[in-house]
């Protein structure tokens, strides 16, 4: 809870008045925008925002104070600076809320007082006017921050297109992408994973159709929408526009309007919208420093939303997460650098297609993982000695940067020889590359810098560094050194000045009394108050103040030494400041070597990363043998979900995965619930992402062809509430986004139909598998309850079951979490009904029937392996078949029986009358058990 600040929200009632008629004239809001009122010492907010603000903040309606009073009352709620600051990062980075700061251009004394205006804002995609408040004391470990704009239109061909704008304003990138897309936004989904927008800006009003879908695709993204006015979307200006912002390329005076970017009218026309959001041209920094690219939505695997989450390839909630070590972010981000962390979720949202970049990447790693030490001191020593480059190219490029800064440049590109001694020094297989990557890039770096590294030498005075003070040296200028000088031989008038003071009130100079100065007061003398006594009556001296420590004094003589003094220190530091806006001036030119400096830093950063990650990994991660895209081979033996072994108490159970095209190609795992299914599935699709993203892998052995996207459906545990029909339209949904895959795709799914009855949803995951096996050709792994879908592999070849295994005693079920081949074994009605809290009874007697099945399943399992099983175990198993549905629709009706409500007595009269009806459809299958069971006395 934060702690809460003493000041009232009280102001006279006249102001208060005028207060409350003013904030209820304001126009309307969205509740996700702020509105805070700075009253220079503190701040406040009102009415709805200072609700919510007692309750997410101080966590108690106490600290509401109240304006005005009846019909007019306002409620009011205060913030020390310290909450504010904490509360508008909570706001803007973890909420992703908009948050508008306003001060009051009047006086606010009385009624017609209050003219509050914005004085600054921001929301999750434009940050810049909080940049300090935000990450003053650290890096932008968030990850990029952007707006997207998009708009609907029409391609030549009369099919829809979408269009979509973007703008990065910390990394000062532009792009424009055009694409058509399905009725499901597919591919737009997959653009907004991999550029991770944090806010979009659409043109407003419209919420019908096909805006609607687009709507819910955004903000299933977990992206802030904004509505703009329609006409804000007009590429009329943009080429002027961009003719300012877009940086020249050497020699070139920009031309926007020949960019081949411009074809792209419909994008281009949502850039003008989201520049005019961010408002970009009304600061003149940005002026000649953006860079504009066409996004190709194919240049990397495509991931859709659920995919992200079915990886966990980000942190949910921190609660449930403290180490974050459970999602592959947190896993694999063990940069030093803010800008390596960037990259790393950034290479996370791109996982790369082209099997030459992720070689490369692959070797880079390889090398730190094989070269121990060099991975040590870069991980422990040289990486941590760089800070966020970043921040500094856009404060020098902004001309906000002080000598500190410059200061800190100096110290990153002074560490440059050492990481490139300590990177030649490798001798692995990949040195060329090693070389190419970083050691020539840091070389010409540091070259590039020479002359930056000599300016701050010559100009900053070192020695002050050591005490924290960034000045410029005296020496560097003649005035300064002139004034330098006449401030040296005041401080000595001064000293004889206490000289003659301390004899005159027979004082010992330097020791009971002092010359002392500080900012505020210049230079003074200090006795301790026990000396008081002997300044008592001397109209020569003038007592200034008293204090604990002393009295503080002076005369005539001393204080006009000290008006000169100061007078020549406000000049030495007009004329440093001079110099200072010099060296600030020069080092904007440097902008783009540090820009550069920055990104290799974070690739570095980055790849040691991956290879810390993968060396420590309790059973190290290996290479994985990567093929083309379209070889049609996953196999992976050993393998393991990385985040699930990584935690404490998981003793993880690898297992193999096999799909080749043309025969594996479809596996359908069952088995009990927590049985490991879920696991399984997803290891397979965080594998292939991080051998995408050029990382090593949980496996003892991996090979794979490059996979075009993952894709992935999990079944809503909530669907139960949610109806039938409801679930019924997302699973058509789920029909068409897996349209979107290829053969080159893999495709995850988990429970789909789980929430709906058993008809429907078996109905539909038959139907989708069908259609993914023989019309898709994807590689696809479903994870299921539905052991009727096991029928599939009889009808399609490609199709294989797989099941995970659990050991079972009288009454302990003790997962193996091995992966094998074929159906489970054990019926999973029983366990349905042990987790529903069953009489024992009901269970122990389902238990004994799957006892029976077991020699059936054995008989099925055998012809599923190839094993000729012959044609009369054949028709017991097509019996079989039919049995094993019957009982489960007998499970799911004695599930269904209220049986809370019920006595022993009528359940059993219930289930007598079910088992007659079980006996009534004559199965051989299903007459044996019963017949077999009538020796169990159970109902
Ligand atoms: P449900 O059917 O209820 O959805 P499930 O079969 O999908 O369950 P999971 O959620 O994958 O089961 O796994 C349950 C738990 O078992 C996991 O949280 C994990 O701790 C553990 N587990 C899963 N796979 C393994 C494994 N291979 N080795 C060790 N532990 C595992």
């Amino acid at each position: 809870m934060a702690v809460q600040p003493k000041q009232s929200v009280c102001m006279d009632s006249t102001s208060e008045s005028g207060f409350i008629s003013f904030f209820s004239s304001m126009p309307e809001k969205p509740d996700t925008t702020l509105r805070i009122f700075d009253r220079t010492d503190y701040y406040t907010v009102h009415g709805k925002d200072a609700l919510f603000t007692a309750r997410e903040v101080f966590k108690t309606q106490g600290v509401i104070k109240y304006l005005g009073s009846g019909s007019r009352r306002l409620e009011g709620v205060v913030l020390s600076k310290m909450n504010f600051e904490s509360f508008v990062r909570d706001l803007l980075l973890v909420r992703q809320y908009r948050v508008e700061v306003y001060r009051n251009k009047a006086g606010g004394k009385s009624s017609k007082d209050h003219d509050w205006q914005i004085a600054y804002k921001a929301s999750p995609g434009n940050l810049t006017q909080f940049e300090e408040i935000l990450f003053g004391g650290g890096g932008l470990g968030e990850g990029a921050a952007g707006v997207v704009g998009i708009r609907l239109g029409t391609g030549g061909d009369g099919q829809r297109v979408v269009g979509v704008g973007y703008v990065d304003s910390t990394l000062r990138k532009m792009g424009v992408c055009e694409f058509p897309d399905n009725d499901q936004f597919s591919n737009l989904e997959a653009l907004l994973v991999q550029i991770g927008p944090k806010e979009c800006v659409l043109p407003g009003g419209d919420t019908a159709g096909d805006l609607g879908k687009l709507r819910q695709v955004i903000q299933r993204g977990g992206i802030l929408l904004s509505d703009r006015k329609k006409m804000e979307f007009t590429a009329k200006d943009i080429v002027q526009d961009l003719n300012r912002l877009l940086k020249a390329r050497k020699g070139e005076t920009v031309s926007s309007a020949a960019l081949p970017e411009m074809e792209k009218q419909i994008a281009v026309s949502c850039l003008a919208a989201v520049i005019k959001y961010l408002e970009l041209l009304s600061d003149e920094a940005n002026f000649g420093s953006f860079k504009l690219t066409t996004f190709d939505l194919n240049q990397y695997m495509r991931l859709d939303n659920a995919a992200v989450q079915a990886l966990n390839l980000f942190q949910g909630s921190s609660s449930d997460d403290p180490t974050g070590t459970h999602s592959l972010a947190g896993l694999l981000n063990k940069c030093r650098t803010p800008q390596g962390q960037r990259l790393v979720n950034q290479w996370l949202k791109q996982p790369l297609i082209d099997k030459n970049k992720i070689e490369e990447r692959l070797d880079l790693v390889e090398s730190f993982v094989e070269d121990s030490e060099l991975r040590q001191s870069c991980q422990e020593d040289l990486l941590r000695r760089f800070p966020d480059l970043n921040r500094l190219a856009k404060k020098l490029q902004r001309q906000s940067a002080n000598l500190q800064d410059c200061y800190r440049v100096y110290q990153a590109v002074g560490q440059l020889p050492g990481l490139v001694q300590a990177l030649e020094r490798h001798t692995g297989k990949h040195q060329v590359l090693l070389n190419a990557a970083f050691i020539s890039p840091f070389s010409d770096l540091t070259s590039d810098f020479s002359k930056f590294q000599e300016m701050i030498e010559t100009t900053l005075d070192m020695n002050q560094i050591d005490h924290h003070e960034f000045l410029v040296k005296p020496s560097f200028d003649p005035t300064l050194s002139e004034l330098r000088e006449s401030m040296d031989q005041l401080e000595k008038s001064m000293q004889s000045a206490l000289n003659s003071a301390a004899r005159e009130l027979g004082l010992d100079a330097g020791k009971t009394i002092k010359l002392e100065s500080n900012a505020q007061m210049g230079y003074f003398f200090r006795v301790t108050c026990k000396e008081e006594k002997s300044l008592r009556n001397n109209k020569k001296f003038t007592t200034l103040d008293v204090q604990k420590n002393g009295v503080r004094f002076t005369n005539s003589k001393l204080s006009s030494l000290n008006e000169e003094y100061v007078k020549s220190r406000e000049e030495y530091e007009e004329a440093q400041n001079a110099i200072v806006k010099e060296i600030i001036g020069i080092a904007g030119g440097y902008v783009e070597p540090l820009q550069t400096l920055n990104e290799v830093i974070a690739q570095l950063d980055a790849v040691v990363s991956f290879a810390v990650v993968s060396h420590a990994a309790p059973v190290p991660f290996v290479r994985p043998r990567i093929l083309e895209k379209g070889s049609g081979r996953l196999i992976l033996k050993g393998s393991r979900h990385p985040c699930v072994e990584a935690q404490d108490d998981v003793a993880f159970i690898p297992n193999d995965v096999t799909f080749t095209r043309g025969e594996q190609m479809f596996h359908i795992i069952t088995g009990p619930n927590m049985g490991g299914k879920s696991t399984y599935i997803r290891q397979v699709g965080v594998i292939v992402l991080m051998a995408q993203i050029g990382c090593f892998v949980p496996c003892d052995e991996a090979e794979l062809s490059v996979v075009d996207c993952v894709l992935a459906r999990v079944g809503a545990g909530d669907s139960q509430i949610k109806g039938v029909s409801t679930f019924m339209a997302e699973m058509l949904e789920t029909a068409a986004i897996l349209r979107s895959a290829t053969e080159d795709s893999l495709i995850i799914i988990d429970e789909l139909g789980r929430g709906t009855s058993t008809y429907d949803g078996f109905g539909l995951a038959w139907a989708i598998s069908e259609y993914i096996a023989t019309r898709l050709k994807s590689f696809c792994l479903f994870a299921t309850h539905f052991h009727e879908l096991t029928a599939l592999a009889q009808q399609e070849p490609t199709v294989c079951n797989l099941h995970v295994t659990a050991l079972t005693t009288d009454s302990t079920l003790t997962m193996l979490y091995r992966v094998k081949k074929g159906v489970c074994d054990q019926s999973f009605g029983i366990h349905v009904a042990e987790l529903a809290n069953f009489p024992k009874h009901v269970i122990a007697n389902a238990r004994e029937k799957a006892l029976e099945l077991e020699e059936f399943q054995d008989i099925s399992r055998a012809e599923e392996e190839g094993v000729d099983a012959g044609p009369e175990a054949k028709k017991r198993c097509l019996e079989k078949q039919d049995g094993e549905k019957i009982i489960e629709a007998f499970l799911d009706k004695v599930k269904s029986l209220p049986v809370e409500d019920m006595t022993d007595e009528a359940i059993k009269a219930e289930l007598r009358k079910l088992k007659a009806e079980v006996v009534a459809q004559n199965n051989s299958f299903v007459t044996e058990i019963v017949s077999r069971a009538a020796n169990v006395k159970v109902v």
